[in-house]
């Protein structure tokens, strides 16, 4: 399947405690995940199963990570592509696409003897955006509605249960329709992390490299107001570099000073116009 990111395929595990912070989420996402383990126990209840979770927020902040561990958590397959991914000059690729993704998610299960396949679209406002709002883009149209189809479809008694995740930041574009019960109908807020969120990122991020006595992740944090898991990860990497280029066998305080700044001005340039 041509269309589906480089993401796709047999994932390395990640579980929740490899995403800093991102309590809430975690916490949110989890209570909605206990009920895919225990279908059993779902059905007998007659509690319609979990088709959708959104999850909501910035770029970077472990939207994919959080999808990751919830195919961990679950022990299900990983199926990851992008809501632009589907987006195609002629009319009913998209729609086919929707199709082959579903059918792909469940082989891969099949294949790795998993009863459950997790499938992350990132930027699903670009699949799943208000329709009619395309300037009467037939495109745009058929391939939401194959995505709502396919969710419809899913019941309890398919032999591969598929649970569908959706990253947005623009959940004000999705088109109401998938928001409806059954199908995307738990949204999980994921924002920027605090500084005891940044703390744990910058943990989780500088554990296998040697840190000087001098560090104190904490002051890191505190100058790393704003930024997300994604720039905290660059700031550990480019304060390894730059250690690497002194030839120092530790990363400093002042290494990761100068990365801080590196990675704010990098921000600061991809933010000027045509810059
Ligand atoms: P996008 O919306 O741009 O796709 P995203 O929210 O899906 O972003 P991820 O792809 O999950 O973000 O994060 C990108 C990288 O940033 C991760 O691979 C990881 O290195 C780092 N990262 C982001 N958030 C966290 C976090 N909460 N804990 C640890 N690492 C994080």
């Amino acid at each position: 399947f041509a269309g589906i990111s480089k993401k796709a395929g047999e994932e390395q595990l990640i579980s929740f405690e490899d995403i800093g912070g991102q309590d809430i989420a975690k916490g949110e996402l989890q209570e909605a995940l206990e009920f895919i383990k225990d279908i059993e126990r779902l059905k007998n209840l007659g509690i319609r199963p979990l088709k959708g979770i959104l999850l909501n927020g910035p770029p970077g902040t472990g939207k994919t990570l959080l999808a990751k561990a919830a195919a961990c958590f679950t022990g299900s397959a990983f199926l990851a592509a992008s809501g632009s991914e589907f987006v195609e000059l002629y009319v009913g690729v998209g729609a086919q696409r929707v199709r082959q993704l579903f059918k792909q998610a469940r082989d891969i299960a099949r294949r790795n003897n998993k009863k459950s396949a997790v499938i992350f679209i990132d930027e699903i406002e670009v699949l799943g955006g208000k329709r009619g709002q395309n300037s009467g883009h037939m495109e745009y149209d058929q391939t939401l509605n194959e995505l709502l189809v396919q969710m419809d479809g899913m019941s309890e008694n398919d032999d591969i249960r598929v649970l569908v995740i959706g990253a947005t930041n623009r959940s004000d574009m999705l088109d109401p329709a998938l928001l409806r019960p059954g199908r995307f109908d738990r949204q999980v807020k994921v924002d920027l992390p605090d500084k005891k969120g940044r703390v744990k990122i910058l943990e989780l991020h500088t554990r296998n490299k040697p840190l000087a006595e001098d560090v104190l992740l904490e002051e890191v944090a505190n100058d790393t107001f704003g930024f997300s898991g994604a720039h905290l990860e660059s700031v550990a990497n480019e304060a390894a570099i730059l250690a690497f280029r002194e030839n120092a066998g530790e990363i400093t305080a002042q290494h990761l000073r100068s990365a801080v700044e590196k990675v704010i001005m990098g921000e600061k340039l991809d933010r000027i116009p045509g810059g």
